[in-house]
């Protein structure tokens, strides 16, 4: 069984118990999970009987390539997505449906109500994030090769660097490196903070330049065709601190670095979530810097950057296999610095793997313009 049909069973399985007779998929990138279809405007109706995917003309050959053996219904022109998928609800006979409240806008879904009036709507929240939480074989290999892009690109990122470039310079550059090194596209735009802007954990760009300060964070990630990457790092420039890192970003870097260790080795199958974060934020609050930690450790990402387990206080999801998060503890230093670093692990069945591999400690995070 392919990996998109051996979900869908997934979602089968875990709806047994709602009474339903099916589920409507709306939501562009779960409908992409649950059948491998890249393209948009498209709905994905599921039963224990059938499923088939109500899409449009553009979408012809594109199916045909992307979701080989997977029925299809075309709609006309003239023929809204909602009607076409009442048309079929109706048609294979399902009458209480699940659709995605966390999604489905108030007018798409009384154009479905409309469409359909028989139909029941049985609204559900994350039924398929749920299942995007824990990736499979297929997926964990998406994810390691858009680390790998991500990784590359920051090589050239840090070979390239000028000490005329901008923040802004500096992000489009990052953007075309990504695209060299494999990747569709970055994973989102990338921040980068030059000198105090590092303070801001998602600073917009500005026209700062790299010869203006001795440092500069970057979080960044490449997107492979479907699933992403998400890394950060902050580097100094040596010729802007020739006696070395100033000492107060040496302490700083050093208790965030600890942070980051400390939660990795807290990521296990049977911990919730909320205890991983605790464990940094513990770490970080006893250093003197709990208030300057002022985000959560982590999330899961794949086919969207932000996406469950959450690593936060309350986060009660209990981490399991196949789950894929960030560890990501900062300390922000409101108009001196920040400091945030940023890596992608796995859980195993025995503990974690750290997906990425740049150098991590700030002996190689010094570089020379
Ligand atoms: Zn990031
Ligand atoms: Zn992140």
């Amino acid at each position: 069984m392919d990996h998109h049909a051996s979900r869908r069973d997934r979602l089968l399985r875990t709806i047994k118990d709602e009474s339903l007779d099916g589920v409507l998929v709306t939501t562009p990138v779960n409908v992409t999970y649950l059948s491998g279809f890249s393209g948009d405007s498209s709905y994905l109706i599921l039963s224990p009987a059938k499923t088939i995917l109500v899409s449009d003309g553009r979408f012809t050959q594109q199916l045909a390539e992307e979701c080989p053996g997977l029925e299809t219904f075309i709609r006309k022109p003239a023929v809204t997505v909602a009607q076409a998928a009442a048309g079929v609800l109706h048609e294979i006979g399902l009458r209480a449906v699940g659709c995605e409240s966390g999604h489905l806008t108030l007018a798409e879904l009384q154009a479905l109500a409309d469409a359909a009036p028989a139909v029941s709507w049985k609204p559900g929240r994350d039924r398929v994030e749920q299942l995007r939480q824990v990736k499979d074989a297929d997926e964990i290999a998406q994810i390691r090769a858009a680390i790998r892009s991500a990784e590359r690109a920051f090589a050239m990122f840090r070979a390239c660097l000028r000490g005329q470039d901008t923040e802004k310079e500096l992000a489009d550059a990052m953007e075309m490196y990504v695209r060299r090194a494999g990747g569709a596209a970055t994973a989102f735009p990338p921040i980068v903070g030059i000198g105090d802007r590092s303070a801001l954990p998602h600073a917009p760009l500005t026209n700062r330049r790299l010869d203006e300060s001795s440092l500069v964070l970057v979080d960044w990630g490449a997107s492979g065709r479907f699933y992403k990457s998400d890394l950060t790092r902050v580097l100094l420039t040596r010729n802007n601190c020739k006696d070395g890192p100033p000492a107060l970003f040496e302490e700083v870097y050093t208790i965030v670095l600890e942070a980051q260790k400390r939660a990795l080795a807290a990521v296990r199958p049977g911990v919730k979530a909320a205890e991983v974060d605790a464990v940094a934020r513990a770490y970080l609050a006893q250093a003197g810097y709990g208030e300057q930690f002022n985000h959560s450790l982590g999330h899961g990402f794949g086919l969207v950057i932000h996406e469950g387990p959450f690593l936060k206080p309350g986060a009660e999801t209990v981490l399991q296999p196949g789950m894929v998060v960030t560890l990501e503890p900062g300390v922000y230093l409101a108009g001196r610095f920040g400091v945030r670093i940023e890596d992608d692990v796995l859980v195993t069945p025995d503990g974690a793997e750290v997906l990425s591999s740049l150098p991590r400690d700030l002996a190689a995070n010094i570089v020379d313009l």
